[in-house]
């Protein structure tokens, strides 16, 4: 997103991309609706996924609650959508390198010099796009910022076609469950994990095993599953707990994105903040474009800066709304208590389903 706005400014931009055209991040690929009014457009047809806008249920093992309502979430593919932003990123002046990894950043008397996987590269302006890999976080003295482990995997399933699940069970995690429909009967079957937790070691025999109660939990549901892939891949997620632990960069390095750490820790949803993240960085760059060329001065970096959590605003009074749901959720008690307002926070119907007797999506 910054990469297009700060071509169409006169910046010349390159993008580093490790993988291929293809690279395919390990994602859900939902949109949220701060995602898409980032956006500005719906991504084109072959970008999205049926159903397009699925229902949300919400589980709660813990205290017998289904509710089911509408999220306004978008459904797409992650790498078709990449290549998409990519694509229109190209059409307005940036140049990509694929295959090309940023290794090391350092400082000289010119600026930024950046050793790839494909040599060395200069620059005034280094924005960190790498995620939750974020390159100019590890090579800083600052502490890497919280992640849980996420893995996912390909299903079929008969399940209703629309189904959409966010499952808490505080026996499985202190994070939550997931299923997400991505038409013609497959489903993406996952769940964030504390690192290191005893459920995700010890599977090289049997990859799906840390998925057994959800596996068992649909079983018990009456629906059948067949498992796609081989294994569930696995990736961190940053869940940043105290918004001391977002990195904003130094020396004319700045992160934008996972690699800040925004990411939120209550729904694992990255893509807005990215995007949120590029726009604003985008309009604070354009406003300094007079003072760039050399090295970045502290007191320029931290103008930036500002600047760039001024257009942040809104994304980041979300975040800290989300740190605290994010502890509510992982307390059985405090979320039951907290649900009850959800049609009040959501301003929009919000279904409660018999725990006993579950009914279909949408139904
Ligand atoms: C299982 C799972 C499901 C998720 N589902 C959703 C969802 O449905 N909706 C949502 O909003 N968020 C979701 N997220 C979170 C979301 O994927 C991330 O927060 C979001 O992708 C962050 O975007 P980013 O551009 O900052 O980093 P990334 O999307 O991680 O992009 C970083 C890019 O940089 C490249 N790269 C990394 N290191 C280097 C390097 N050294 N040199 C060159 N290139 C490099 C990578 O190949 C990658 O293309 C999910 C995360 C996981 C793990």
């Amino acid at each position: 997103m910054s990469a297009g706005l700060l071509a169409r400014a006169g910046f010349d931009v390159l993008l580093l991309e490790a993988g291929g055209p293809d690279n395919d991040v390990l994602c859900s690929g939902l949109l949220n609706p701060e995602a898409q009014a980032a956006l500005g457009v719906r991504p084109p047809a072959h970008v999205l996924r049926e159903p397009i806008v699925p229902l949300l249920q919400y589980h709660d093992r813990d205290n017998h609650l289904r509710l089911e309502y509408d999220p306004h979430y978008v459904n797409t593919s992650r790498p078709a959508f990449d290549a998409w932003l990519r694509e229109e990123a190209q059409a307005q002046g940036v140049h990509i390198a694929y295959e090309t990894r940023a290794q090391r950043i350092s400082h000289g008397e010119h600026g930024i010099t950046l050793a790839t996987s494909a040599g060395e590269l200069r620059c005034g302006i280094l924005l960190d796009c790498t995620g939750w890999r974020a390159l100019s976080r590890k090579q800083s003295a600052r502490r890497p910022a919280p992640q849980v482990h996420a893995f996912q995997g390909t299903v079929k399933a008969d399940l209703p076609p629309q189904s959409m699940w966010a499952v808490f069970d505080s026996a499985l995690t202190d994070y939550y469950a997931w299923i997400v429909p991505k038409g013609a009967g497959r489903f993406l079957l996952g769940a964030g994990y504390p690192q290191a937790s005893a459920v995700t070691r010890e599977q090289a025999e049997d990859p799906w095993n840390k998925l057994t109660r959800m596996l068992d939990y649909l079983g018990g549901l009456g629906y059948s599953v067949e498992l796609e892939d081989a294994k569930p891949l696995g990736s961190p997620i940053t869940t940043p707990t105290d918004m001391r632990q977002l990195w904003w960069g130094e020396r004319g390095v700045i992160p934008v994105g996972e690699a800040s750490g925004m990411v939120s820790p209550s729904s694992g949803d990255g893509i807005s903040y990215c995007l949120q993240g590029g726009i604003a960085i985008a309009g604070a760059l354009t406003q300094f474009r007079g003072e760039l060329g050399g090295p970045v001065s502290p007191e320029l970096q931290r103008r930036i800066i500002r600047r760039y959590l001024q257009g942040m605003a809104p994304a980041l009074s979300e975040l800290r709304f989300n740190i605290l749901k994010a502890r509510t959720a992982a307390d059985p008690e405090l979320r039951n208590l907290a649900v009850r307002l959800l049609p009040l926070f959501l301003r929009r119907p919000v279904r409660r389903l018999d725990w006993n007797r579950p009914l279909p999506q949408g139904a």
